[in-house]
């Protein structure tokens, strides 16, 4: 079975192909995932399929764009930390309907896709992948349902877990979001395009205009008739799933410059910067942010305590986020390439070096002690978020890490995890003070929005089947 975390979106145009405008919002997205990339079109008579491993550059370069016609499509990047990061399960993925093929892009992971692969096979299914994602075309296969929409909406009542989904149906696109709005899932509208994106940082790269997020539980479609059909919100499985997108967006992966649920990524760091400053305050010489994820948590700190900021650590553009890497070797070896420390900016003092999580340690261990190889006096470890105690089974995907996980085998105990670190102090952000810094950032009605916290907290909103936890 296949889970990862991904970046997805879908654009029609009124009036031009689309291609240019999938592979340069794609770029934005590329944080969310570098393993594998896919552009689908539909140009009114025939698909435009284009997958393969690696970036959207590698995968687009040369001509590959122009052959990619129609004013439809959809795209998606992809990585996964396993080793089943094969072309195989790179997305779109096509599915089949009454003979006529669509397709889909996924960002989330589904909870009962084991059953749910079963059921089908025995009725016949050959899946071509092991992603959750096909699991979705296979009940529209067997929907039996007179049109491709009643066929989605039954698989959807279907199928538990997260999903935010793009689906290119001939001349319709639709965008999804689950029942809990895990994922993210925005639309933006301008130039004549209607884009549904995994992050707004898309839409400014098109240069059109955020509209809103979809809601829980929508399907909204738009086709190359008509720039939006009217939205629906025809299915909530679980009465009680409650609404709950997932915090550690905001705390690591959105783009900073990004919003989701009316609040800009950044504005939330730098909030939880300055609670973590309230909560925790020490007499030092300089913030050190990990970059890039820490830039804003950091500004925070250094804001709320007047202590100076400085990039005393440096970060090679040329490697990708390590974590994305699926093997530990090649992770450790880029870490080294990856990250630099100027000495004369921490010589001498007493240094905060601030992070936005910990997760198995790999990144805080290295920071730690390249802060020291510069001379500091004092290393202080700030982590804007509470400790990483419980795997993500709602697609970030650190389940397959879930013995790795620091917090989780040193059982909370800071002093040791300090230790294993090599901080002369540390402290975690509240679970409280997080979700404040979440609220704060926003100030009308979605302030009394609950967020997914269950890898801080190990409460899941969706249950988590056994088999899965114990796999
Ligand atoms: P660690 O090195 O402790 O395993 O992971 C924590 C570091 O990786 C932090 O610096 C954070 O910015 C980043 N990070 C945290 N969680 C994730 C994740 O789920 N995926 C990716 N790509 N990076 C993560
Ligand atoms: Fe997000 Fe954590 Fe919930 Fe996963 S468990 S959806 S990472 S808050
Ligand atoms: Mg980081």
């Amino acid at each position: 079975m296949s889970k990862n975390m991904c970046g997805f979106l879908g654009i029609a145009s009124q009036e031009t192909d689309v291609a240019e405008d999938l592979y340069l919002s794609l770029w934005s997205l590329l944080h969310r995932g570098k393993e594998s990339s896919g552009i689908v079109t539909y140009d009114g008579a025939s698909y435009h399929p284009e997958k393969g491993m690696g970036t959207v550059e590698v995968v687009f370069g040369g001509d590959t764009l122009s052959r990619l016609k129609g004013r439809i499509g959809i795209g998606h990047v992809r990585y996964s930390t396993t080793g089943e990061s094969s072309l195989k399960n790179a997305q779109p993925i096509e599915g089949s309907f009454k003979s006529t093929p669509f397709w889909i892009a996924h960002n989330g992971n589904l909870t009962n896709t084991e059953t749910l692969r079963k059921e089908c096979e025995e009725r016949g299914y050959f899946f071509k992948t092991s992603t959750d994602t096909e699991v979705i075309a296979a009940l529209i296969y067997f929907s039996g349902a007179p049109n491709f929409e009643d066929a989605l909406k039954r698989a959807l009542r279907k199928i538990e877990g997260t999903y935010a989904l793009t689906i290119l149906s001939k001349d319709t696109l639709y965008a999804v979001q689950d029942e809990t709005g895990n994922r993210p899932l925005s639309m933006g509208q301008g130039r004549g395009l209607t884009v549904f994106a995994s992050e707004s940082a898309a839409f400014d790269v098109l240069g059109i205009k955020y509209v809103r997020d979809i809601k829980v539980g929508e399907i909204i479609a738009v086709s190359l008739e008509s720039p939006l059909l009217p939205s629906e919100i025809p299915f909530r499985n679980r009465k009680d799933a409650p609404e709950r997108p997932c915090i550690f967006e905001y705390v690591y992966f959105l783009r900073p410059d990004s919003k989701w649920y009316e609040r800009r990524a950044q504005v939330v760091r730098e909030h939880m910067g300055r609670i973590l400053w309230k909560e925790c305050p020490i007499e030092a010489d300089v913030i050190v942010p990990v970059p890039d994820s820490s830039n804003f948590m950091g500004a925070g700190l250094s804001k709320e305590s007047g202590i100076p900021l400085e990039m005393a650590l440096f970060r090679s553009h040329y490697v990708g986020r390590t974590f994305i890497e699926p093997v530990q070797a090649r992770r450790t070896k880029e870490m080294r390439i990856k990250l630099n420390i100027i000495p004369e900016l921490v010589q001498g003092k007493k240094v905060v070096v601030g992070d936005d999580s910990i997760v198995r340690g790999t990144s805080i261990k290295r920071a730690i002690s390249l802060v020291r190889e510069g001379g500091a006096k004092e290393v202080h470890v700030r982590i804007s978020s509470p400790q990483y105690i419980s795997p993500c089974y709602y697609g970030i995907d650190t389940y397959r890490v879930k013995n790795e996980l620091i917090a989780k085998n040193h059982a909370g105990n800071i002093e040791e995890i300090r230790k294993e670190i090599g901080a002369d102090s540390l402290y975690y952000l509240s679970l409280e003070g997080m979700k404040r810094a979440v609220t704060d950032a926003r100030d009308d009605e979605h302030r009394a929005l609950q967020f997914c916290d269950a890898c801080f907290t190990g409460n899941y909103h969706i249950p988590i089947p056994q088999e899965i936890i114990t796999s």
